[in-house]
């Protein structure tokens, strides 16, 4: 049996279980080597090979099944030689469960300084103390595979918000040549694994260019990999023209492999990115504005450091059944964000994520009644995003700065 024929051959790995009747929607299940994950999923980000603020069984009690970790951090601090020496990333932090880990090239370029891009990788200083480092489609498996990571994703070419048309396809290009040299280096070093091997998942790009991103899909489409990204969104565009190249990118996707939309997880776009066809979900938000006092509730984000929330003795969200809104009033988290005391992250942290657990376990019901359609309305209905257009135009100025330099 030849790599790509055993590669092709443990297809197994998901199953679709109910396709909803109207929209793209499905729910499924995901089997990793670490457990299996209920899909449309929503992954917290642990940056530092920590959700910032919990604990592993804190995480775990939110309903989350699989996390997220990013390489480019943990290769600068503390590094894969010392990761390994731990036991790998699991043992590491103690987190049992499945662990997706990301190709470490959207910090290359968007944190780190001095970067430059060759066809052969990229090599830049780390923002933390200037050292010099090279990553490469072989190196971000070779890191990957050392932290143990039980999904790995290649490396791609990222640019900013707004390039030429030229630069969007020349991106688009190199990322299939380093997918390509990627699932080399994979299937090269996981050929003795077994049925025990981790997954690799392709990621399509094409910029904002509906004829690059169905040509995108359709290259990762038919490549040995286990699974389908979608990258290169909600980077400072409007939700149209995400909602947009998502379906361009869905529409030359075959049905049986997941679905992975890299760094969406705001709670209205998981119900439509679910209805386009996604499976799975990570992002920073539900916790980074967490630890901002931005709080999610079925009316939208409230902001409880506000002056309203200073006598207010219930919860938060009345309809939550996590250890904050059971426990605490929202007159107290107000306190605690004012007087800064650190329970407050942990305690928002927690509250966002059984929010959005809660949430994308109602959109698996919802599919699986049927419903998915009214329901997704019901929710975008009565749920109104703080600040839409701040929000946007902060995700624009972020794209701004940003901004890669062409070599
Ligand atoms: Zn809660």
């Amino acid at each position: 049996m030849t790599n790509v024929e055993r590669i092709n051959s443990s297809q197994q790995h998901f199953r679709v279980i109910t396709p909803d009747r109207e929209t793209g929607a499905r729910t499924g299940i995901l089997t990793t080597r670490r457990g299996t994950v209920q899909t449309p999923a929503f992954m917290p980000v642990g940056t530092q090979a920590s959700v910032r603020a919990l604990s592993p069984d804190e995480v775990m009690r939110t309903g989350t099944e699989i996390i997220l970790a990013n390489t480019y951090h943990l290769m600068l601090r503390p590094g894969v030689d010392l990761i390994r020496a731990a036991g790998g990333l699991h043992r590491f932090m103690a987190w049992p469960g499945p662990i997706l880990t990301d190709s470490g090239g959207f910090q290359v370029f968007s944190l780190a300084h001095r970067r430059s891009v060759s066809e052969q990788g990229v090599i830049f200083r780390s923002h933390i103390d200037g050292s010099l480092h090279e990553l490469t489609p072989e190196s971000a498996i070779d890191l990957q595979l050392g932290f143990d990571s039980d999904i790995i994703m290649p490396l791609d070419e990222l640019i900013g918000f707004g390039a030429p048309e030229p630069v969007q396809q020349a991106a688009m290009e190199r990322t299939h040549r380093w997918l390509q040299r990627a699932i080399d280096r994979f299937q090269s070093s996981v050929q003795d694994a077994g049925p025990d091997r981790p997954f690799l998942f392709g990621i399509a790009q094409g910029g904002f260019i509906p004829e690059l991103r169905r040509e995108s899909a359709a290259f990762i489409a038919a490549q040995p990999v286990d699974g389908w990204a979608i990258g290169g969104l909600s980077v400072g565009e409007s939700k149209d023209v995400m909602d947009a190249m998502l379906a361009e990118t869905i529409s030359a996707l075959p049905v049986e492999k997941p679905r992975y939309l890299m760094g969406v997880g705001s709670p209205e776009d998981l119900w439509r990115g679910v209805a386009a066809g996604v499976d799975m979900f990570d992002c920073v938000h539900p916790t980074r504005v967490a630890r901002r006092g931005g709080l999610f509730t079925p009316d939208g984000r409230v902001n409880v450091t506000a002056s309203r929330f200073r006598d207010h003795f219930g919860p938060v969200d009345e309809t939550c059944d996590c250890v904050t809104c059971t426990t605490f009033t929202a007159a107290y988290l107000h306190h605690l964000f004012r007087a800064r005391e650190l329970l407050a992250y942990r305690l928002a942290s927690i509250h966002n994520l059984r929010f959005i657990q809660r949430e994308m376990a109602a959109i698996r019901r919802s599919i699986e009644s049927g419903t998915f359609a009214a329901d997704m309305a019901a929710f975008l209905g009565r749920y109104r995003p703080a600040d839409a257009e701040a929000a946007r135009e902060q995700r624009r100025h972020w794209a701004e700065r940003h901004a890669p330099a062409r070599p």
